[in-house]
């Protein structure tokens, strides 16, 4: 479900038309439907409402502060992996009692950002970590709330690279070694431990993982209870699929049930850190054909985003659907779409049915709102695209297209070669 149709024969974010955007803002651009994200934040967050919970919105997938601030004004939280992403979400307004603070690699300089900001929790991934968190917290002389992160060892049957829950997986700590840890944090007066975590990958379709994951938690939960202490919040991460082509994931809904019919007996506060279900289907990639051509079995359209403006067909072989900005009813072609980059990797759809376009066409890469522009590089010295927050009938450049000046302001020639 999304606000990007045809109206009149061309495509619409919302009330306004793409190509009065790309006309001020040109291409590549990113753009994003507010109403969207509103709506499918309050989807997911309505069908929680029979228990006590807090929707911290995974900030990797989209941290535009602006993206953040939409968000924020309905209530939600944020799932963090860096002092970045925290910075971001302070910057929008999200209150700090309700992040979470999650990733395998948090420094030490991070660590005592988000526990001076009063964050809801760590979710610590090793005994290292948990370690170095204490003596952030004795340094601060303040305890840090904490969970720890299960890997609870279930196949999420999603894209490997975007599977995190499995044993060979990096993220998290064996089950059989939870209950020890938490154990011995509990004879340390500066660590809290507030609860208890666990992801188990993205892009996630059907709600069996999620139940097999909800189950191995709830043991370790009541382990916990019988050890004395006091577990409050139970973090259940993101994950929830979304349709790119053809893909039937759980609604919201039946996957708030299965939790719910779960959990509701543990009185603990549900947090979940939905991401891509956000705002995946919320955003596209507008591009310009730049050029077609045709080799002797295959056509290539060129345009002007590439793997560095969108990278999860390279990365992921994953599928966006493509359409013509304004609409067509030309005769369809097999096509590969592919960008201006120099890698055979480059591309934006392989083998694709496409009605015939030609140069200067403007196509939609659709569900791009969601690890797209926050996976972009400058690869190949390619100033990345402006970011547009349509509203109603209004937008707005929420981040300005970089220059090559911008590229290049880091760097120094040193006196020598001058
Ligand atoms: C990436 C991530 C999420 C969000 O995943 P989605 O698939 O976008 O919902 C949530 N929690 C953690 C810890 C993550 O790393």
């Amino acid at each position: 479900m999304h606000y990007f149709g045809y109206k009149n024969g061309e495509l619409y974010c919302e009330e306004v038309p793409i190509k009065k955007i790309v006309k001020e803002v040109g291409t590549p651009a990113y753009i994003y439907s507010a109403k969207t994200i509103r709506r499918h934040f309050k989807v997911f967050d309505s069908s929680f409402k029979s228990i006590d919970h807090i929707i911290c919105y995974s900030v990797k997938a989209n941290s535009n502060i602006a993206v953040l601030s939409v968000l924020k004004h309905l209530g939600a939280g944020a799932d963090i992996v860096s002092g970045g992403e925290l910075k971001r979400a302070l910057k929008a307004g999200i209150p700090p009692e309700k992040i979470a603070f999650s990733g395998v690699g948090k420094t030490l300089e991070e660590m005592e950002m988000a526990l001076s900001a009063g964050i809801l929790m760590f979710n610590v991934e090793s005994l290292e970590e948990l370690e170095a968190l204490a003596e952030v917290a004795k340094k601060l002389n303040k305890p840090a709330p904490f969970a720890l992160r299960v890997n609870p060892d279930v196949d999420p049957q999603t894209h490997p690279y975007i599977s995190t829950g499995l044993k060979k997986n990096k993220f998290g700590i064996p089950e059989e070694l939870v209950i020890p840890i938490y154990k011995k944090a509990k004879e340390n007066p500066y660590l809290k431990p507030v609860g208890l975590d666990a992801h188990i990958g993205s892009q996630i379709t059907s709600i069996a993982p999620f139940k097999d994951a909800l189950y191995r938690l709830k043991k370790i939960w009541e382990e916990l209870i019988n050890l004395g202490l006091e577990p409050k919040y139970l973090d259940l991460g993101g994950g929830l699929g979304i349709i790119y082509n053809e893909e039937e994931p759980p609604l919201p809904q039946e996957y708030a049930e299965a939790i719910i019919q779960e959990a509701k007996d543990l009185k603990a506060t549900i947090i979940l850190e939905p991401g891509r279900v956000i705002v995946g289907n919320a955003g596209i990639l507008v591009t310009k054909v730049l050029y077609t051509k045709e080799n002797i079995s295959k056509k290539f359209v060129i345009v002007d985003a590439g793997m560095n403006d969108l990278i999860r067909p390279a990365f992921y072989q994953a599928y966006h659907k493509i359409i013509p900005v304004e609409e067509t009813f030309a005769e369809e072609e097999v096509v590969d779409v592919v960008g201006p980059i120099c890698e055979s990797s480059d591309f934006l759809a392989k083998e694709r049915k496409l009605p015939r376009v030609k140069r200067g066409d403007l196509l939609a890469v659709m569900s791009a709102g969601a690890y797209g522009f926050v996976m972009s590089s400058n690869y190949n010295s390619r100033p990345r695209c402006p970011e547009i927050l349509v509203d109603g009938n209004k937008y707005f450049v929420v981040r300005r297209r970089e220059t090559i000046e911008d590229l290049i302001a880091l760097e120094s020639i040193p006196a020598p070669y001058l």
